[in-house]
This record gives structure tokens, C-alpha cells and sequence, in this order.
């Protein structure tokens, strides 16, 4: 076989059966092993002791179990941890654990930067360099919940939201591996609701995502209206809102929740009356949740947080118009853990596919 050895974090439950049986192994091998990584918290394969000693040897052998390596460690005064792990070449992505009464959830990245160009978003203005692994997406909550067991019980790591570095829907053949081992009974038994994607607004991997793994949708829509949400979420250039809610409700249908709809408060450019007013009217008896989140300022962006009067405001006229509203606390402030400002280290590898003719050059 191949002389590096394969991280079995990368493969999904059924791609572990596959490779397993490659290997003239029974697909039960796989979902001992998978019991071992993910339940027991064992990665020495000479320790796995129902596999037979020829099928641990070759294991040691061909396999490895690689989880990310942690480059620092931040705790906040509110609890919110932040860790910041390689990504090679001198380049880290952050994950950050925000812990509450009934909960804890893991914000995980999806990608080292991202290419989609967002205006108001600290990830997007450090550009593209490369998608993560499977192995390192599912390897930040495989890690997590190994180093926080015993201060949070058993599983820490009650809800996973796809909200840190990266769009993961511009990732999907990663990203999708990764989820199917959130939910699988062998690997973190998340319900598909304490599993939440956000994206910007990928329409066709939307669409693909209600058919092959159906876990709860986080949309950030940010403007309510083509023209400023052009210029705030450039994708929008390509997929408009009314493409983007389309797909919404369709995915919607197939699992019967709701969509929560994500929208950064930024000061006088999209907090208006009547932007509450035009939200509302594209949401009004719709399966749908607003989440408003105070902008995270970061060094060298161009806008201010809303004043949190202005954002009670704004949240009063999505109430009086029938839509559930919440407010985002910010969390980990102290230690920039909070949306959007999730930065890592990246090196610019490209610049945004969305800068060639079809979008106009930014920046
Ligand atoms: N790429 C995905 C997921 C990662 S960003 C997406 O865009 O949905 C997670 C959320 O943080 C998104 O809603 C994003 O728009 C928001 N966000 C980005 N920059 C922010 C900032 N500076 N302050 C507050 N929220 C921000
Ligand atoms: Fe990328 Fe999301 Fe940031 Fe937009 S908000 S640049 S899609 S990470």
C-alpha cells in the first residue's frame, strides 16, 4: 500500500468500511476502530485489544490518528476558549469553545482564510489559502473534547457550528465527511439539530447539503435588500436573494425547522428602520429566525457596531412584525474569540475568485 501513512480522521463511517475492506478487513473493524478514536479516546492501535494482533500491526502500518497541533491556548474572563492550530506552512486557524448553562458549542473553521470577500469580516480580508481536511475539521472537535473532558463532563462538545474561519460550503467535499461523523452513533451523536452550517449563501451547495446531510441551516444574509447586500456579501452578486431564500424554504422542507437568518449590525449602513421593515416583509410567514450579531470591530475594517439601543430597535419591528428575533451576546472579547474576528494566520495564496469579470476587482 502507500508508504505515508492514511489519518483515519479523514474518513467518513462508510469510507472506513470501504478502506477497511480494501484491506481484507470486515466492516466491523472499522466501527470498532471508530469506537476507539471517538468514544474512548485511544489512538494507539497496539491498545485496540478486540482487533486481532495481525490487523492492529498492519493498522500501524498503514494508518495514523493525526489531530491538530495547538500552536497557543487563550482563555476569557466568561469562560470562551480559543485556541489557535497549525495549519502547515507557518499558517493556524482558531477554534473557539464558548461554554453556557445547558451547552457547550464549538465554533469550527472550515477553511485557512476565505475567498468570498465579505466587507465587514476579519477572515475574508486576509484572502484564501486552502481548504482544511476532513481530518482537521473533525480533528477540532475530536480535540476539544478530549482537553476540556472532566471540566465539562463527558461530552463537552454538545453543539458544533460551522461559523469559525472559511466558508464551509465552499469546501463541501471536506466539510460533508466531517458532519457525518458529528452525527454518526460511533462517532460524536450530535443530533442533526445541534449541527449548524452557516454559510453566505452558496445556493447549489445549499441544495446539495438538503439532500445528503441535512443538519441545521444558518444563512448570513446581512442586508435585506440586492443592492447593499452586494456590496456587504459580494456572492450575492451571483446568487441573489431571491435565489438564496428559494433555496432556503426548500431546505426547510425537507427537515421541517427553520432557518436562522444571520445579520451583522453595522452602523447606519444596514440598521435602518426601513432595512428592519424590508427583512421583515422578506420573512414574514416564513420558516424563518433572525439572529442579530453586534459587529465585531478588528484592525483596519471599515465599520462600527450599531449602539445596542439601535439594535433593540431594529429587533423590535421584526417582533411587532411576527418574526423571532434574538440578539448574539458577544462572548470572549477579551481575547477576540468572537465572530468574525477569527483571523489565524494566513498567507494570501489567491485572490477571490470572485474578483474576475463576472464581479469587479475589489481591493
Ligand atoms: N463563512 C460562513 C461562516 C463563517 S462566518 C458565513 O459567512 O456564514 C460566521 C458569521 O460571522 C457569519 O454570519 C459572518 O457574516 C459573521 N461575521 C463575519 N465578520 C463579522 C464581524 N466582524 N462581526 C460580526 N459578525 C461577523
Ligand atoms: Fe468568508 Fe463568511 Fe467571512 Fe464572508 S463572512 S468572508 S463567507 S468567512
Amino acid at each position: 500500500m502507500s508508504d505515508t501513512p492514511v489519518n483515519l480522521l479523514d474518513f467518513d463511517p462508510e469510507g472506513l468500511e470501504a478502506w477497511f475492506a480494501d484491506r481484507g478487513a470486515r466492516p466491523f473493524h472499522a466501527r470498532q476502530v471508530m469506537k476507539w478514536i471517538y468514544h474512548r479516546d485511544i489512538d494507539d492501535f497496539g491498545a485496540m485489544t478486540d482487533l486481532s494482533k495481525k490487523l492492529r500491526a498492519q493498522l500501524e502500518q498503514d494508518a495514523c490518528v493525526e489531530l491538530p497541533r495547538v500552536l497557543s491556548d487563550h482563555s476569557a474572563s466568561d469562560g470562551t476558549r480559543k485556541w489557535l492550530l497549525a495549519a502547515g506552512g507557518g499558517q493556524a486557524v482558531e477554534t473557539v469553545f464558548i461554554p453556557e448553562t445547558d451547552r457547550g458549542t464549538l465554533c469550527v473553521s472550515s477553511q485557512v482564510g476565505c475567498a468570498l470577500d465579505c466587507a465587514f469580516c476579519a477572515t475574508g480580508a486576509q484572502g484564501f489559502n486552502r481548504n482544511l481536511s476532513t481530518a482537521e475539521i473533525i480533528g477540532q472537535v475530536l480535540f476539544a473534547n478530549r482537553l476540556l473532558k472532566g471540566s465539562y463532563g463527558e461530552r463537552p462538545v454538545s453543539n458544533v457550528v460551522m461559523m469559525g474561519m472559511g466558508e464551509p460550503l465552499a469546501n463541501y467535499r471536506a466539510l460533508v465527511p466531517a458532519l457525518r461523523l458529528m452525527l454518526d452513533p460511533l462517532g460524536f451523536e450530535l443530533s442533526r439539530r445541534r449541527v449548524t452550517v452557516s454559510t453566505s449563501g452558496l445556493v447549489p451547495q445549499m441544495r446539495k447539503l438538503a439532500d445528503e446531510c441535512n443538519v441545521a441551516l444558518a444563512v448570513s444574509l446581512h442586508a435585506p435588500n440586492d443592492a447593499l447586500r452586494d456590496r456587504l456579501v459580494p456572492i450575492n452578486r451571483r446568487h441573489p436573494i431571491r435565489e438564496l431564500l428559494r433555496a432556503c424554504w426548500d431546505y426547510v422542507q425537507e427537515n421541517g425547522r427553520h432557518v436562522t437568518f444571520e445579520y451583522v449590525m453595522l452602523d447606519g449602513v444596514n440598521d435602518k428602520r426601513e432595512h428592519a421593515r424590508e427583512l421583515a416583509a422578506l420573512l414574514r410567514n416564513r420558516p424563518a429566525k433572525v439572529n442579530l450579531i453586534p459587529f465585531n470591530p478588528f484592525p483596519g475594517g471599515q465599520f462600527q457596531r450599531t449602539p445596542a439601543a439601535n439594535i433593540q430597535q431594529f429587533q423590535d419591528i421584526l417582533h411587532n412584525n411576527g418574526i423571532r428575533t434574538t440578539t448574539r451576546r458577544t462572548r470572549g472579547d477579551d481575547i477576540a474569540a468572537a465572530c468574525g474576528q477569527l483571523a489565524g494566520q494566513v498567507e494570501n495564496r489567491v485572490t477571490s475568485p470572485l474578483q474576475g469579470k463576472t464581479m469587479g476587482a475589489r481591493g
